[in-house]
Formats: C-alpha cells, sequence, structure tokens
C-alpha cells in the first residue's frame, strides 16, 4: 500500500515537471503593436506548437526596453526580434540565432532596405547627398528600417543625419503617416521601409508618379525600389540558459516549417552588413566611440594614435638631435670666440709692448741730451753751494746771500726733478684706453716734451684751424707717442739744414668729418723708390734707426678708426706727414 502511494507520488512529480518544463515563452518585439504581432507570428506558434507538442509554445509581446529586461531576466527562451536589437542583444547578452525569417519575395539575407522619398516636383531632391538642410520625417531613431538603415546611407553620402538635416521628424506608426506628411509638405522627404510605397499604390492609397525615390537603384534579389543596401531579416534566438536540445529541436522544426502565412524560416544569415551599420553610425554595441574618454579614444582612435606616437616619437628624436647640435655648435662657438679673444688680448699686449719699447728707443736716443739737460741745474746749483761755502770761510756771507743762493738752489732742484718727473711718466708701461682728448693740447704736450730735452731744439709752431667743437675719443698717451714720433723724424730730416730752415709745423684742421694733423718740416725728404716702404717695419735710412717708429704709428692709429700717409711737399722740399682722427661728436 505504502509502496504504491509512493509510485503514484513519483508519477505525480514526473507529470508535474514535464507540463512546467514544455513552457517555452517566446519573446517577440511587438514593433507594431501587440494586436499585429500576435497575428503575424500566430503560424508560428501554432507550427512549434504542433511540431513539438511535448512543449507548449507561448508569444511574449514587449516593446524593445521590455524585451531587453525579459531576456536579462531570464523570462524568455527564444527571441524574435529585428536584425538591429538582435545584434545588440547578442553583444549585450549573448543571444544567439538559430534560423533567419525567409520571406517570399526576398533573400533571407537581402530582405529589409529602406526607401526616402520626396515629392516628385521637388527637382532639387535626387540623391541622398541633397537632403543637407531639408526636413525629414522617419519612424523613430532607433527603427531599424525606418530609419538606421537611411541614415547609414545618407552618412556614406556626406550628410550626418545628426547635425545636417534641418530637423528630423520622427512620427512613429503606422508609417503611411511619413508618405502623408511628404504629400503635404510637412517635410521634404520621408524614410519608410522599402515595398511600403509600392504597397500603398497598389492599395490605391497614392500615385507612385507623385513621388521620387532619392538615390533609388533595384536590386536582383528584391521586389522593390531602394534608396540603400539590403540587411539580413528578423532572426529567431536562443538564449545563454535556452535548454540546448530545445533549441535543436527549435532549430530542426523551423528549417522544416512549410511555408505558411508567406513565411518560413532559413539557416540563420550573416548579421555582419547590421554590426558595421552600427559601427558607423557609433550607436548600440558601437555607442562607447562617442564617448570621450580615454579608453573610447584609444578603441576609436588607436591606428592614429600610433601614427601620431610614430610622429611624436620622431619629433622628440629630432629635436633632441638639433639640440645636441646646437650644443655641440654653441660649445664650438664659444671656444673659437674665447680662442679670438685670447688672440686679440695677445696681440694688444705685444702692441703695447712695442709701444712701450718705441718709447724707451726714442728716450734713449735723447738720453745725450737728458743728461745734458739735467746737468744744467745741477751744475748751478753746485756754482750756488760753493758759493756760499766759500763766503762762510771768508767771514762774508750775509743773510740776503744765503737767501739767494738757498732760492736759486730750490728753483733749479725743482727744474731737475721737473725732467725727471716728466720722463718717468713717458716712459710708464700703461694700457690703452679711449676718453675726449685735445689734439691741440696733445701736440702742444709732446712739443714741450722734445724742445725740453733737446740742447738745440728747433722751432715747432702749432697751427689750429679747427673752428667747429669736434671730439675725439682717444688713447692721449698713445697719440703723443705718434706726435712724438713724426716730430722726432722731422728734427731728423732736418738736421743738416741751416738754423733758420730747421722751423717745423704742426697743422690741424678739419677734414670732412674728421680731424687732420700734419707733420711739415723742409728737410731731406725722400726719393720715389723709398716712399712704398715708409710704413714697413725695419725701413729705416738711418745708422741708429729701429724702422718700428712709422709702423707703430700705423697702428696706433687705425687702431682708432684713422688713417696715417705720407707725401712730399708739393712746392718746397721736404715731406708733410698726416693723420685723420674721427670725430665722435661735432657740433657747430
Ligand atoms: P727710424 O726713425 O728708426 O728710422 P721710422 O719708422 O720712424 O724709423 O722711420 C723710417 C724711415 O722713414 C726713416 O729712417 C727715414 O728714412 C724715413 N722718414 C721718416 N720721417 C721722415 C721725414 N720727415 N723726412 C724724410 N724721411 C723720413
Amino acid at each position: 500500500m505504502e509502496k504504491r502511494l509512493f509510485y503514484l507520488a513519483v508519477l505525480f512529480f514526473l507529470i508535474a515537471s514535464k507540463v512546467s518544463g514544455s513552457e517555452v515563452a517566446i519573446g517577440v518585439f511587438a514593433y507594431q503593436g501587440e494586436r499585429a504581432a500576435a497575428s503575424d507570428w500566430l503560424p508560428v506558434i501554432r507550427y512549434l506548437n504542433h511540431a513539438l507538442p511535448d512543449h507548449h509554445f507561448r508569444l511574449d509581446q514587449y516593446d524593445a526596453a521590455g524585451l531587453r529586461q525579459a531576456i536579462g531576466e531570464n523570462r524568455v527562451d527564444l527571441v524574435i526580434t529585428n536584425p538591429g536589437y538582435y545584434v545588440t542583444m547578442e553583444v549585450e547578452f549573448g543571444i544567439s540565432r538559430i534560423a533567419t525569417l525567409d520571406t517570399e519575395d526576398s533573400h533571407p539575407a537581402r530582405a529589409l532596405g529602406s526607401v526616402v522619398l520626396a515629392r516628385a516636383d521637388q527637382p532639387r531632391l535626387q540623391y541622398l547627398s541633397d537632403l543637407a538642410g531639408k526636413r525629414v520625417a522617419a519612424v523613430a531613431p532607433e527603427a531599424f528600417g525606418g530609419y538606421l538603415v537611411a541614415a547609414r546611407e545618407m552618412l556614406g553620402q556626406g550628410v550626418d543625419p545628426e547635425s545636417d538635416l534641418k530637423e528630423v521628424h520622427f512620427v512613429g506608426l503606422p508609417m503611411s503617416r511619413i508618405i502623408e506628411a511628404v504629400q503635404r509638405g510637412d517635410v521634404d522627404a520621408g524614410i519608410v521601409r522599402a515595398c511600403l510605397p509600392e504597397q500603398m499604390v497598389s492599395q490605391g492609397a497614392i500615385r507612385l508618379e507623385d513621388f521620387r525615390i532619392l538615390s533609388r537603384h533595384q536590386d536582383a534579389d528584391f521586389p522593390c525600389a531602394l534608396s540603400t543596401r539590403l540587411y539580413p531579416n528578423w532572426p529567431i534566438a536562443v538564449t545563454r540558459q535556452t535548454d540546448p536540445v530545445l533549441a535543436k529541436a527549435v532549430a530542426r522544426a523551423l528549417l522544416a516549417m512549410p511555408v505558411s502565412g508567406g513565411m518560413s524560416w532559413a539557416v540563420p544569415a550573416d548579421y555582419q552588413p547590421v554590426q558595421d551599420l552600427f559601427r558607423e553610425l557609433r550607436i548600440g554595441p558601437y555607442a562607447y566611440l562617442r564617448e570621450i574618454t580615454p579608453e573610447g579614444l584609444i578603441r576609436r582612435f588607436w591606428p592614429w594614435l600610433l601614427g601620431l606616437l610614430a610622429i611624436l616619437t620622431g619629433w622628440i628624436i629630432h629635436t633632441v638631435r638639433v639640440e645636441h647640435q646646437v650644443y655641440r655648435r654653441t660649445a664650438e662657438l664659444r671656444e673659437s670666440l674665447a680662442a679670438r679673444d685670447q688672440a686679440e688680448a695677445k696681440m694688444r699686449e705685444s702692441q703695447e709692448q712695442m709701444e712701450h719699447l718705441s718709447r724707451l728707443s726714442v728716450l734713449g736716443e735723447l738720453s745725450g741730451n737728458l743728461a745734458h739737460e739735467l746737468n744744467q741745474p745741477l751744475t748751478t746749483i753746485g756754482t750756488y753751494a760753493r758759493t756760499v761755502l766759500r763766503r762762510q770761510e771768508i767771514g762774508n756771507l750775509t743773510p740776503e746771500a744765503i737767501s739767494e743762493a738757498s732760492t736759486e738752489i730750490a728753483k733749479e732742484a725743482e727744474r731737475a726733478g721737473g725732467i725727471v718727473q716728466r720722463i718717468r711718466h713717458f716712459a710708464r708701461k700703461r694700457l690703452a684706453t679711449r676718453e675726449p682728448v685735445s689734439l691741440p693740447e696733445i701736440a702742444d704736450e709732446a712739443r714741450r716734451l722734445i724742445v725740453g730735452m733737446l740742447a738745440r731744439a728747433p722751432e715747432v709752431i702749432i697751427e689750429n684751424r679747427l673752428t667747429s667743437s669736434c671730439q675725439v675719443l682717444a688713447d692721449g698717451a698713445q697719440i703723443q707717442q705718434v706726435f712724438l714720433n713724426l716730430i722726432k723724424n722731422a728734427i731728423d730730416a732736418n738736421r743738416d739744414l741751416p738754423i733758420e730752415r730747421q722751423n717745423l709745423r704742426i697743422l690741424i684742421e678739419p677734414l670732412d668729418k674728421r680731424v687732420a694733423v700734419h707733420v711739415i718740416d723742409q728737410g731731406v725728404g725722400l726719393d720715389a723708390g723709398q716712399l712704398p716702404h715708409l710704413f714697413e717695419p725695419f725701413f729705416t735710412t738711418k745708422p741708429d734707426g729701429l724702422g718700428l717708429g712709422l709702423p707703430i704709428c700705423k697702428t696706433i692709429i687705425e687702431a682708432h678708426g684713422g688713417r696715417l700717409w705720407a707725401e712730399p711737399n708739393q712746392d718746397a722740399q721736404g715731406m708733410c706727414f698726416s693723420f685723420s682722427l674721427p670725430c665722435h661728436e661735432l657740433s657747430a
């Protein structure tokens, strides 16, 4: 008895599980409303219930959001939806097609397309590319055949449907509303699924000649006019949770389904064209392409980024190389500049050395006369001192005599001191400077120095013809050196003349914007053969000459931006040595 009860319970449990296990929910996207969907898919439900009697197939109708939620919550075993939502759900929930709808008049892989209609009296609307700036009507932004398919073609023809159209009216279903809006002129063009115009014509609702189909073309596998390419028909798909045995049984049954209500099922089509559409429009699974996140940008632009990175790397390498070269060349330049500075400093030093030597040589030549010069005050001092001593010896030393002798001794000592001081100042080694100088004053100093040193000095006349004040920036001592050399040479050239013709003239006059100085003698002069060698170092006609005076003078004058030259006197004997110097500031 107990055993029998147990077997009954097991049997009841098996029957119960069989009944609950046989309920199969088919979620269908009811885009045209529930009644339409129910009647559309009725032949399929009927067929499946008949072909697989162990199961009870039920039609659950959803809008797009509802279907997505039902799949997510595992409330459906099979899904029938349009290609667009199928691809989206495939990516999101891993649903997988087992068959594609096959209608009588088209190929399952080439079954859905759109037409874009305009009124025939709008001659400017011929192609989808003419839609820029126009008003367009469509079903809904996510409607596959009612908008997306055409949007992709527009983008391909250079019109971005999101930004280049004047406006898009999404008017919903039925699609006939769109054709009516175009007819009324409410919009310039309308997007509807292919074959709708032909259907409406056959129903007598419109006349085809009133409309123009933009970018119109025909397809051999398709009975109606098209504005777009064709896409695969609706698929039926299983979810990840669907029992594989059931999936296999349903697939087998559907493929064997005879044409019923104009529809049958074919092997699953390739939905890659739908993926491509989403990618191009950057929607659905490819919406991330719009996100401006680093990840989205990288996923979208990685080939460009790679190129950019390559360019950037190249640029960095180039910049580093250029920087390195610039650094190297700058270092080289700095080195060569330092070497030049060093060479210049050396030259300056040797010039100063030469100048100093030249001074010493002038001094040497004048030293005989200098001794004589110093001798005079010393002799006078000695004479006065001896006179005082003698008068003291004979007892004749009056206070007046002491006072007179002391005064004279002091005066002569001062004179001798002055001579020594001048020589020391002249012979001192010094650095070149630039400061405002007066040429007449320097000429006068040079004259006094020479005359002071020579026992028998000729008369040196200085003639200043400068009327405007011209400021010469120079090293006074160096210019004095030039005057000394020229005066000494002139005195040497005059030496053998009668005393009344030994006079020299120094003429200072303006010359353009410069000052010219001429030292004129009436001496022996030079013959034409000697003249070209005058400024060459070591050219001398004197037995004790060095031949350095004039080259040094030339160097000094040129270092001051001036010029030194010599010419025989025009209508008299002797030479004229001249130099000119620039005026730093010229005022009337
Ligand atoms: P140095 O006086 O030691 O010979 P310089 O360079 O001063 O060296 O002069 C070179 C030569 O130029 C002199 O030897 C002389 O022949 C000639 N010279 C210079 N000044 C005159 C002048 N005023 N008249 C004639 N010859 C001159």
